[in-house]
């Protein structure tokens, strides 16, 4: 078996373990941005379905590329401009990404009305950077209620990409506020059962806090073109 079926079987055996630990729910999101589809076949062979993808272009690419594994689905985690979002709502089965409603609305009028609704998160600026995505903690709850009324999209839950930091007390902070918002939501909307938090560096802390979806690509694929500015550690 190659590297990254190994990888995929050892990632998922890393989340079991960690959602016995903490009497969680954790699911694998593959995320294979930059990757070539034959790595995502590779992964879909070792038993993975989920796949996460940033950029649209090679996103839609790649489902094209790819139609005949009829069972993979196909998540939108990057930012979104608003010319780009009719392919991502032809394509995609999940926009992770939402941080406006005029997004949300575009997704919504241009969802196929073959596909059945959109899945979708609200991205969480939980870090409130400047320059990050996403909604501040403050503006969540209008923006689900908008969200919430559309027709082709299924509100699913949150999705957030905290500051890049050491310091482990201050991350579990920010997730623990991201599980509180999540908490809050789910009581008001029946659709919401996903909270999508965690990547390699931080699976267990977001585990740990209630991520029912750890986004994961170093751990699985390797490292990508574009070096980190962090080193990512390996759990
Ligand atoms: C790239 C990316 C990931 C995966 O990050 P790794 O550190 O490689 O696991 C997860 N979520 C988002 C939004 C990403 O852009």
């Amino acid at each position: 078996m190659t590297d990254i079926g190994q990888n995929i079987l050892s990632v998922k055996a890393q989340i079991n373990d960690l959602n016995q630990q903490y009497q969680q729910n954790a699911e694998l999101l593959a995320v294979s941005k930059t990757k070539p589809k034959e790595d995502v076949i590779t992964a879909y062979h070792a038993g993975q379905r989920k796949f996460g993808e940033n950029y649209v272009q090679e996103g839609v690419e790649k489902i094209a590329a790819l139609q005949s594994y009829t069972d993979i689905e196909w998540h939108f985690i990057g930012p979104l401009q608003s010319n780009k979002t009719k392919p991502v709502a032809e394509y995609f089965d999940w926009v992770q990404s939402i941080d406006r409603l005029k997004i949300a609305k575009r997704l919504n009028d241009q969802r196929p009305a073959n596909k059945g609704p959109l899945n979708v998160c609200i991205q969480v600026n939980i870090s409130n950077e400047a320059n990050k995505s996403g909604v501040v903690l403050e503006e969540l709850e209008a923006l689900a209620q908008q969200v919430a009324q559309l027709p082709e999209l299924k509100l699913r839950g949150l999705m957030a990409i905290p500051l890049k930091t050491h310091d482990t007390m201050e991350l579990s902070e920010m997730f623990i506020a991201l599980q509180k918002a999540f908490i809050n939501l789910k009581d008001k909307y029946p659709t919401i059962d996903t909270l999508s938090m965690g990547m390699t560096a931080d699976m267990q802390l977001a585990i740990k806090n209630g991520s029912t979806m750890v986004r994961i690509g170093t751990a699985i694929f390797g490292a990508r073109e574009k070096p980190n500015s962090k080193k990512t550690e390996d759990l």
